[in-house]
């Protein structure tokens, strides 16, 4: 299933991303992940595709297509294009094509420092052949800005111009402020981005993941999460499951300004998006489930 039609404005859907598993693993792993997760019965499922420059790229389409042939969930391959040549990006979107991948999430990717790009420099790049070949495109955005954008101007300009390339769906860059992401959305429909936009949401797993993304992607820290980090420090179980509280509370805010679909960054753990679940189901909130 196209993810444009699992997806839709205002629907209030929940989908997740999950990664390639890093170094050695057998692809059971996956299937036991892809297991748990299908009961809570996700709009759609996203792969991440060699992130980091791990190289791990190939399983991105073998994991979309199980997600999709055994558990029957819309999935999603994220495809990045920075530090490939435009021969090894075309051979990866006829690789995509030839296993049935429906969606693809198109990215620029980030510079591995010291190799030059030597071939696509841009999402926007690869868009219009991703359309030509069939596939739903799927494309970032950036509550925050992106961390080497010079203004939200800029983002929104380029937003823009991906929807008009014809990206039917925006996943956001994790964002744990709700003001951030209403701002956002506001701009992205004053600059007349009518897509349906997911926000990406991301559970809290230690002190150290969150200081990396702060960095890497460049969001802000609520105070709030600062207060859990430091409660506890000491106690993953205890910050795992505060993170999770606090994660469900922003969901029910989007939900209730009419979000069309939160992302969530499952960290490939599938008790985090388990403990999610229960607790918007609780709360009256899942839609989809
Ligand atoms: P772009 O859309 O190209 O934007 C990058 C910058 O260039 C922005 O400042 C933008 O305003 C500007 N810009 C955009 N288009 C143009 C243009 N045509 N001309 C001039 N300037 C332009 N990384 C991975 O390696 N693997 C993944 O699987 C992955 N998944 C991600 C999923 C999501 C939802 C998000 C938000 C990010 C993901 N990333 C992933 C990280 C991403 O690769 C980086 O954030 C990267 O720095 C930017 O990629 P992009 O596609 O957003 O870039």
């Amino acid at each position: 299933m196209r993810i444009d039609q699992a997806v839709k404005k205002g629907k209030g859907t929940l989908s997740f991303e999950i990664f390639p598993p890093k170094g050695d693993f057998h692809i059971d792993e996956v299937r036991a992940l892809l297991s748990a997760l299908s009961p809570l019965r996700p709009a759609f499922i996203s792969v991440t595709y060699s992130a980091g420059g791990s190289k791990n790229n190939r399983l991105t389409e073998e994991i979309a297509s199980l997600a999709q042939e055994e558990n029957h969930i819309p999935s999603a391959c994220h495809i990045t294009v920075i530090n490939s040549t435009k021969e090894e990006v075309e051979s990866t979107i006829d690789s995509f094509h030839a296993r049935g991948i429906e969606n693809v999430l198109a990215l620029r990717g980030d510079r591995i420092e010291g190799v030059d790009a030597c071939g696509y420099t841009h999402a926007t790049d690869i868009i219009p052949t991703l359309v030509e070949r069939g596939f739903a495109v799927g494309a970032s955005c950036y509550p925050e800005g992106h961390p080497a954008s010079p203004s939200p101007d800029e983002d929104f300009k380029y937003m823009k111009m991906k929807e008009d390339l014809g990206a039917s769906l925006f996943i956001s860059q994790l964002c744990f402020d709700n003001r951030r992401f209403f701002e956002f959305f506001r701009g992205a429909a004053k600059a007349g981005i009518t897509s349906p936009i997911s926000a990406g949401i991301m559970p809290i797993m230690s002190k150290a993941q969150v200081n990396r993304m702060i960095y890497m992607c460049a969001v802000s820290l609520p105070g709030e999460i600062i207060r859990i980090l430091n409660r506890y420090e000491e106690d993953k179980e205890g910050l795992l499951q505060a993170g999770l509280d606090y994660a469900a509370r922003q969901i029910a805010e989007l939900y209730d300004a009419g979000a069309d679909d939160i992302h969530f960054y499952t960290m490939n753990r599938a008790e985090a998006a388990e403990g999610l679940v229960a607790r918007l189901t609780a709360m009256g909130y899942l839609k989809n489930a």
